[in-house]
């Protein structure tokens, strides 16, 4: 625990201009023009407080933490090299794993050494730790598995399963309260953390894999709470700060995730999304129209203006900078170009963003939903690059949907739609598409970056 008797200057004005960091980053983060800028500023902050730490007084032996520096950063560094753009939501859910079971080793740990002596307060912010680092730890490798697929996606669900959910749960806090009442139940505690580690895993498994992103962040937001008790129990702000920025940034992004799909947290939880197939409205029915990359092209170059609308085919396939170029080649001929962002497509919030600005696509072109359907019915071509469920119009018509009332961009509206995608292949809500059926829809098969840049080729050619 922290010496309080000699303040340690050194410490404190690190972690003071970590913190500041951290703000300035999480602040700067809100823009995409800014975003890159953040990383590189909460990155300072995180270098600032690790060195900050070194001048603990309470170190005393330097060789664990040269070890877990060199083990973390070559953990890290791999992941950031190896891991594509495409694989994201699973590497940070091991992220989520990685901190929230540090959080919960720091927890026991200190038990271990200090139960007897630490006042209610401290135990109770340790118990707070335990809990939330453990059941995040689990909760985040299930949810890694299942975007992963190493473990099936599906909800997984059976007869009495809440029961049993709340079972755990009020066991896990009954052996809380007692530990609380008496430190030296060491049995109690330990049945916490086991109860914990079982309520991660019961957590997640009723849950689908479309709803990952929306779980992960909540379990951000837990990692994030755990820190911040750690930061009560160790009497260190840094982690308070950092934990509470973490948590809280983590629940509003749930919470705007939620919104973006008309969700409630309550259904993400369980709701069960994606457990059984629902009907398609009405309109998913006949056949879908295959158009040429000749007569695709054609109809390109002679609109007058085009609405791109990308989403996880984007992504899986890298096209992002297939897209640029068909757009420069169309701009080149005066057609206008605009994108269509929908907040949820792709897999994580602004993933699309994030994309298109890697290839250079001015900030200006992109719209938001809200911006871009007023524009629709004036567009001649709406190109969808695999995007599927974010506009799929039975979200607006087919009040029996799942994801009846999801907002969505309604690129049925434009004159000629033309879809980029590889096949039949569902999104990720496991939804048939009535887009791909209506009249004015025409469906260009193939990987969406080799079909861009043939489709870029051609537009040139005509
Ligand atoms: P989507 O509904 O998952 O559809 C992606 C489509 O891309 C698929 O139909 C697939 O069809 C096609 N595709 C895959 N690889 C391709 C490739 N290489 N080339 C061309 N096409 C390819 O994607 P979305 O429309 O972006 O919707 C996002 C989904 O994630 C929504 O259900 C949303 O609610 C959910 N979600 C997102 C977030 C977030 O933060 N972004 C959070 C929570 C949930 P083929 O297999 O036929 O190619």
């Amino acid at each position: 625990m922290e010496n309080l008797a000699q303040p340690n200057y050194i410490l404190e004005v690190t972690y003071l201009i970590a913190s500041i960091l951290f703000i300035w980053g999480l602040k700067s983060l809100s823009h995409p023009d800014t975003a890159r800028r953040g990383m590189f500023l909460a990155e300072a902050g995180m270098a600032a407080a690790i060195i900050g730490t070194l001048f603990h007084h309470d170190i005393q032996f330097f060789g664990w933490i040269i070890a877990g520096l060199i083990l973390g950063s070559l953990v890290g560094a791999a992941f950031a090299i190896w891991v594509p753009m495409t694989a994201m939501p699973q590497r940070t859910a091991l992220s989520h794993a990685f901190g929230a079971i540090a959080a919960a080793l720091v927890g026991i740990a200190e038990f271990v050494m200090h139960s007897g002596t630490m006042s209610t307060f401290t135990r109770s912010a340790l118990g707070l730790e335990v809990m939330l680092g453990t059941l995040t730890t689990t909760g985040s490798l299930i949810a890694c598995g299942k975007l992963q697929g190493v473990i099936r996606g599906a909800p997984v669900q059976f007869k009495g399963q809440q029961l049993l959910n709340l079972l755990i749960f009020f066991g896990m806090i009954g052996s809380f309260g007692y530990v609380l009442y008496n430190p030296a139940a060491t049995g109690f505690f330990y049945t916490m953390v086991v109860l914990g580690f079982l309520f991660g895993v019961m957590l997640v498994i009723p849950i689908g894999s479309a709803d990952m992103p929306v779980v992960m962040s909540l379990l951000n937001s837990y990692a994030g709470l755990s820190s911040a008790a750690t930061g009560f129990v160790l009497g260190n702000n840094i982690l308070i700060i950092a934990g509470t920025l973490d948590g809280f940034s983590g629940f509003i992004l749930s919470i705007l995730m939620c919104k973006a799909m008309n969700r409630s947290i309550t259904n993400v939880l369980f709701g069960g999304f994606g457990a059984v197939h629902h009907e398609a409205g009405p309109g998913a029915t006949g056949d879908m129209k295959e158009i040429s990359l000749e007569d695709a092209a054609v109809r390109l170059a002679y609109a007058n203006k085009v609405v791109i609308v990308p989403g996880y085919g984007l992504a899986t396939a890298q096209a992002q900078h297939a897209v640029r170029d068909l757009a420069n080649v169309l701009e080149d001929r005066g057609v206008t170009v605009k994108y269509g962002i929908h907040p949820v497509a792709g897999r994580m919030p602004g993933h699309m963003n994030v994309l298109l600005a890697e290839a250079n696509v001015p900030y200006g072109d992109l719209y938001e939903m809200e911006q871009i359907n007023p524009e629709l019915s004036t567009t001649d071509v709406a190109v969808v690059v695999g995007a599927n469920d974010v506009v799929n119009p039975d979200a607006r018509d087919n009040p029996n949907s799942p994801i009846a009332g999801m907002p969505i961009v309604e690129v049925d509206k434009a004159k000629t739609v033309i879809v980029l995608k590889r096949g039949q292949g569902r999104g990720f809500s496991g939804l048939e598409n009535p887009l791909f059926f209506k009249q004015n829809t025409n469906m260009l098969y193939g990987d969406a970056k080799a079909t861009l840049s043939r489709l870029a080729q051609e537009v040139k050619n005509v």
